[in-house]
């Protein structure tokens, strides 16, 4: 149900989308609550204009409510960040925030005091339609602001401005109103962080406290926005070449490892060098090494453009191949078929590395290979994890950065099994459209996601009505690595 207060909002509303169900509310909160009293029990989405209160708030931006404030308490809203996220898809200008329920027109002196209050947006019906127990969202079009009152020429290209905005963000209203449903959430485990990654951001959290900032880290620390902000607003700074690093500063190798030739660049620049690489990613260039110093060809099975891969090669340059796939391994060129080795990127999916593995087999029968699989613990959990529930489920959220490949295996992994997934770098990344009709969500997480963000899309599914989860954990990790002795 989508409640306009006014008969002018109303309009705009259906004159967009006619699917949508809509009923004009009355203007001020005591016909909103009278409304309120012979609506249907059921989801309520509250849209139409509105004034701004924070400064940063302008004329034709949209104000989604994170929580809605009034005289008879506060009412979260869940769901904010998924609605907020397809408006700003549609090219809109969205904050997400408090809403503030009047009973009045707000003045501009009032309006200066009640933005102090951190709230957002003033309308005068939502606190009155909303509703704790129900899916609930509200999304304002901003016609008055700070500075630019009502009652004033510029009023009427504000108001156009508003309900220009109000139409264009139809499209994920009706969305979110397609999305609402009760759900059941698989929680695949494990999930979210591994060993390798929780000791690469520890490296640089002590070295800021050792050091002070900035503290300088090649690459992305690990591959997640997420974990790289935080750590940015720290003082870490990010950088993509040992070159960008002022001559004697600290600098700390990423996760993935680097080739020997940059760890000489940092010898050269007299870098205090911090090396964060994963001891699983440090296996494989042992390996690597191990085989290519007693004059084998080594077949890295891996993506080419991987860091990890990029700095596993680096190791032995003239003897590592990458094989990227099945038809690569059929056509790959070895000077004999003796004196050949595999090893593998650590974040490949199990069954597709092992077909290509087994491709190489068949072609160099005398293909050496490392003692144990170079897919390390995290990855093979995960996946299995993943592949245990994906049947089950109608779609699998996978959460991770584009750029994560264990996370995009773990797409992969959903997909081999006949689910659809999609991977989300966060809750508001998540389309609605796609939760229409996905009755059971399977979630879960690539190695390199804080698990905060799983608990956060679980909250933001139940703004779209009740939930049940459950678990299906297959393993307990219990690995840990030390930390290198220069943080310690
Ligand atoms: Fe290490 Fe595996 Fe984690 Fe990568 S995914 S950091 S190899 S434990």
């Amino acid at each position: 149900m989508l409640c306009a207060p006014l008969r002018l909002e109303r309009a705009v509303l259906r004159a967009a989308g006619r699917e949508v169900h809509t009923v004009r509310t009355g203007l001020g909160p005591r016909r909103a609550a009278a409304t309120a009293a012979r609506l249907p029990a059921g989801p309520r989405l509250v849209a139409g204009l509105g004034g701004g209160l924070a400064p940063h708030v302008r004329p034709g931006d949209l104000v989604v409510a994170d929580e809605v404030r009034g005289p008879d308490g506060v009412v979260p809203v869940p769901s904010a960040p998924l609605l907020a996220g397809a408006l700003r898809r549609l090219g809109l200008t969205v904050h997400i925030g408090p809403v503030l329920g009047t009973d009045h027109v707000v003045g501009e002196r009032e309006r200066a005091s009640l933005a102090a209050t951190g709230a957002l947006a003033v309308d005068m019906e939502s606190h009155r339609l909303a509703s704790a127990g129900r899916p609930f969202a509200v999304v304002r079009s901003i016609v008055d602001t700070i500075g630019a009152p009502l009652v004033r020429p510029a009023t009427v290209a504000h108001g156009l401005a508003g309900l220009r905005s109000l139409r264009a963000a139809v499209p994920a209203l009706t969305a979110w109103a397609a999305a609402t449903s009760p759900r059941q959430l698989l929680l695949a485990s494990p999930r979210s962080f591994c060993a390798g990654v929780e000791r690469a951001i520890d490296i640089v959290e002590r070295a800021l406290e050792k050091h002070g900032a900035p503290v300088y880290v090649r690459r992305q620390i690990v591959h997640n926005t997420h974990v790289v902000r935080k750590l940015q607003d720290r003082g870490a700074v990010f950088v993509d070449e040992v070159e960008e690093v002022p001559e004697g500063a600290t600098l700390v190798f990423a996760a993935h490892g680097v080739t020997p030739a940059v760890r000489r660049d940092a010898a050269d620049r007299d870098l205090a060098v911090i090396d964060a690489t994963c001891p699983l990613v440090t296996k494989v260039h042992n390996e690597v090494r191990r085989y290519s110093n007693r004059g084998d060809t080594v077949f890295l099975i891996g993506h080419a453009e991987h860091e990890e891969v990029e700095g596993t090669v680096g190791e032995a340059p003239g003897s590592v191949v990458v094989v990227g796939d099945v038809t690569e391994a059929r056509a790959v060129p070895a000077p004999s078929t003796e004196g050949v080795a595999y090893t593998m990127q650590t974040t490949l999916a199990l069954d597709e590395a092992e077909e290509i593995a087994s491709v190489l087999r068949t072609r160099f029968p005398g293909l050496a290979a490392p003692r144990k699989d170079d897919i390390c613990y995290a990855t093979t959990n995960r996946q299995r994890a993943l592949r245990a529930i994906a049947r089950e489920v109608d779609l699998v959220l996978v959460v991770g950065s584009a750029n994560s490949s264990n996370s995009r295996r773990l797409v992969e992994v959903a997909e081999r099994e006949g689910t659809p997934a999609v991977l989300v770098d966060g809750s508001s990344d998540i389309d609605l459209r796609r939760l229409a009709g996905a009755g059971r969500i399977g979630l879960t997480a690539g190695a390199s996601a804080p698990p905060h963000l799983v608990d956060e899309v679980v909250a933001v599914l139940g703004g779209l009505g009740p939930v049940t989860v459950a678990e299906s954990r297959l393993t307990e990790e219990e690995i840990t690595f030390t930390l290198p002795r220069e943080v310690l």
